[in-house]
């Protein structure tokens, strides 16, 4: 199973912001979209950052309420760690593990075309254990 399959089942949807945007503005877009991270882009739809809820949650710990007026650009992350719509769902296991963050952009030809959560894994690697353990099961009654 690759990344390009899960995105067949979950969707290509992916929610974006600019970086000028205030931190109180993406509470409420996460908060509407009931998701953990939206993805920072600039005017020519490049990608430029990632903005999860943690880096929400450290930036009100460091400066007090006043964090929700500060842009995204204040609190994102720069160096995203992207994958490929080819990258294997056990490779991007590693990757969300080793870089400990739970949501990675999927890019194709300079253009994000998706975002994978660690949701999203958990309900992959869940659903193969179920249909394993289902073949399991009816190659035991079968002998
Ligand atoms: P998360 O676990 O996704 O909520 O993110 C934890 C931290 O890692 C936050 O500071 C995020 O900005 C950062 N982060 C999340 N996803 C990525 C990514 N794909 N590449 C680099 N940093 C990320």
């Amino acid at each position: 199973m690759n990344v390009e399959q899960l995105l067949a089942d979950k969707g290509h949807d992916v929610v974006s912001v600019q970086p000028h945007r205030t931190l109180g503005e993406v509470i409420r877009t996460l908060s509407e979209r009931r998701i953990g991270a939206v993805v920072v882009m600039g005017e020519d739809g490049k990608l430029v950052g990632i903005l999860s809820e943690r880096d929400i949650i450290r930036t009100l710990g460091e400066t007090g309420a006043g964090a929700l007026e500060l842009p995204v650009s204040r609190a994102m992350t720069s160096k995203v760690v992207t994958c490929r719509p080819q990258t294997s769902v056990d490779e991007l296991m590693e990757i969300m593990t080793s870089g400990r963050f739970r949501h990675v952009p999927v890019v194709e030809n300079g253009r994000v075309t998706g975002l994978v959560s660690i949701g999203d894994v958990v309900k992959h690697r869940v659903a193969a254990i179920e249909a394993e353990s289902r073949a399991m099961r009816d190659y035991i009654a079968m002998a």
